[in-house]
């Protein structure tokens, strides 16, 4: 078993120009390694290049410039191999109109040369709660089904890496809960997974690790928890006993706010102050609490301080 499942380094892709469409430098210089047997989180908001840099993984789209090895076969060197260790989910949810899902994924074994006794259809769709639907067309199923298709397809050559791009964009809470269940239970039994998102909520949830990318470049790499701790800060929000047009002068390290419900939020370091430290001035002043509760950081603070757009003029 190889360290990383992927490696990439010097990655850059610019989509030429075409009659509709101005060229665009989607990927600016990717590097990134993802290690063997993790739930990896590519998240960054739209255009950022998430699917531009799975495509290119997938095969699906040419590379401009650097190197990519897959379960360490260099994608240009041993591009068969290469491409047989990894299942890719993509974005968009096109399937064949007029093949059902036992014949869509019959097809895509058919096309990674798996022989006829080594596939496993009915046990694939199964798995993905597809069982009662096998001879269905696909323009029949709901778009939730189509991503279980979809991810059905991906899993034809057992592959030791999958991929899912935005795999619960558009999903049902319930098909949300059940994705998250299957890729959980893939991942425990030894598959590395790669999904990229834009919802927070699912990084913070499902990876053990984040690569946070805008604008093509990778802006942070590390733990989840260790993003997540980067972020010292709290916010303490209190409820006057009545309303409360201006602020005592405080600590220099907190941040002040009246909120347009009149609630007081004070953000400041845990590493620096203490709340009492705080409390007390406010209290010194006057200001009588009627409630306080408290805010803890989240990916948010991580990714809005990660990809804010003031120090670069290009978006
Ligand atoms: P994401 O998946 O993070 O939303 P994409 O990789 O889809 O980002 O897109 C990155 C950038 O590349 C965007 O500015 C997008 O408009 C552009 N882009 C994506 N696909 C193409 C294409 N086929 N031709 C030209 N530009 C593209
Ligand atoms: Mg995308």
């Amino acid at each position: 078993m190889t360290e990383y499942a992927i490696e990439i380094s010097g990655l850059r892709k610019t989509y030429a120009p075409t009659r509709r469409t101005s060229g665009k430098e989607a990927l600016k210089g990717i590097d990134l390694n993802i290690r063997t047997g993790k739930v990896f989180g590519l998240l960054g908001p739209n255009g950022a290049g998430k699917s531009t840099l799975i495509n290119i993984l997938a095969g699906l789209v040419v590379k401009s410039a650097g190197k990519v090895s897959i379960w360490g076969f260099d994608q240009d060197v041993n591009p068969r191999q290469s491409r047989a260790s990894i299942g890719v989910v993509p974005q968009e949810l096109n399937l064949d109109a007029f093949l059902t899902p036992r014949e869509s994924v019959e097809v895509q074994a058919g096309l990674y040369g798996i022989p006829k006794s080594a596939r496993r259809t009915d046990e694939i769709l199964a798995r993905v709660g597809l069982a009662d639907k096998a001879d269905a067309y696909a323009r029949s199923l709901s778009g939730g089904m189509r991503r279980r298709l979809l991810l059905a397809k991906a899993m034809v050559h057992s592959p030791p890496i999958l991929v899912l791009d935005e795999p619960t964009a558009g999903v049902d809470i319930e098909l949300r809960r059940m994705l998250w269940d299957y890729i959980r239970e893939l991942n425990e039994q030894g598959t590395t997974i790669i999904l990229t998102t834009h919802y927070l909520e699912e990084a913070e949830e499902m990876c053990d690790e984040i690569a946070i990318i805008d604008r093509g470049l990778v802006r942070a790499q590390d733990s989840t928890q260790n993003l997540l701790a980067t972020m010292d800060s709290k916010t303490l929000v209190i409820t006057p006993e009545s309303p409360v047009s201006q602020l005592p002068a405080l600590p220099s390290a907190v941040r002040s706010e009246i909120r347009p419900d009149g609630t007081i939020a004070l953000t400041y370091s845990r590493a620096r102050l203490r709340a009492q430290e705080i409390l007390d001035v406010l209290c010194g002043s006057g200001i009588v609490l009627r409630d306080l509760t408290s805010e803890e950081p989240d990916l948010e603070n991580v990714f809005i301080s990660l990809t804010s757009r003031h120090d670069d003029p290009e978006t």
